[in-house]
């Protein structure tokens, strides 16, 4: 069997994967495509949950999503940075996963590690392919990079959603894997709920949003740099009334 990923997410800290792409990624291993994750940080400046306790609980949540792998990047949490040490190591990780399609996170943010997260995926994606970089494995380059944009608030229109509906209520469960983070908690980063409201019913808001964009319970939106291309005019899903 080949060890190539079909699909990766490329994130900052464990736990982003599963906000911003998780139920895409479960609705990807039941397709049985090989999905994976590669955490940049191990969350370690995190102000709730230790190392371990994040650890363990990435573990839990990636048996949840089916994901092939999970890899850890062992970049500084709080101080990631997109410079050529970053971009070296994570396009050695890329040149061993080899994913055909990447997930980034979106390149602006409240969080600076997102922002550079984002940046430093797409870098180290194209240095991975260059054949003089001074890299061990062979060249490769992922096909395929999406932005995902959940939770983004001045993000433009997505290029398309994918829809979770069946996979919703995992989702959730991968999510609230990470207690030490989740637990109890009616705010995180920049998933804002409004006015106090359960974390859980707030995440589901915002999947029903994403959903409602395609005509779908719950979905989860993307963008990418390139037009989507079609077939022909006839049958394009989403109808317009
Ligand atoms: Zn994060």
């Amino acid at each position: 069997m080949s060890e190539t990923l079909h699909l990766l997410a490329l994130v900052a800290h464990p736990d982003d994967a599963e906000l911003i792409c998780g139920g895409s990624l479960i609705r990807a291993a039941q397709a049985r495509h090989r999905t994976g994750i590669l955490d940049l940080s191990a969350g370690e400046a995190g102000s709730s949950g230790d190392r371990e306790t994040r650890m363990l609980e990435a573990e839990r949540a990636a048996e949840i999503l089916g994901v092939a792998v999970r890899r850890n990047a062992g970049l500084p949490d709080g101080a990631l940075r997109n410079d050529m040490a970053a971009r070296y190591k994570v396009a050695g990780v890329l040149r061993e996963l080899r994913p055909d399609t990447v997930v980034l996170m979106w390149p602006q943010g409240r969080h600076p590690d997102h922002r550079a997260a984002s940046r430093l995926g797409h870098d180290a994606a194209f240095i991975a392919g260059l054949s003089r970089a001074p890299l061990a494995g062979e060249p490769f380059r992922p096909r395929k990079i999406v932005y995902a944009m959940s939770y983004r608030e001045h993000a433009r229109k997505p290029t398309f959603v994918v829809d979770i509906s069946e996979q919703m209520e995992r989702k959730l469960e991968a999510i609230f894997a990470y207690r030490s983070q989740f637990e109890g908690r009616t705010a995180m980063g920049e998933v804002y709920p409004g006015g106090g409201r359960d974390l859980r019913e707030q995440i589901r808001i915002h999947s029903a949003y994403y959903g409602g964009l395609i005509r779908v319970e719950y979905g989860e939106p993307f963008w990418t740099r390139e037009a989507m291309a079609a077939g022909g005019l006839v049958g394009l899903p989403v109808a317009s009334f």
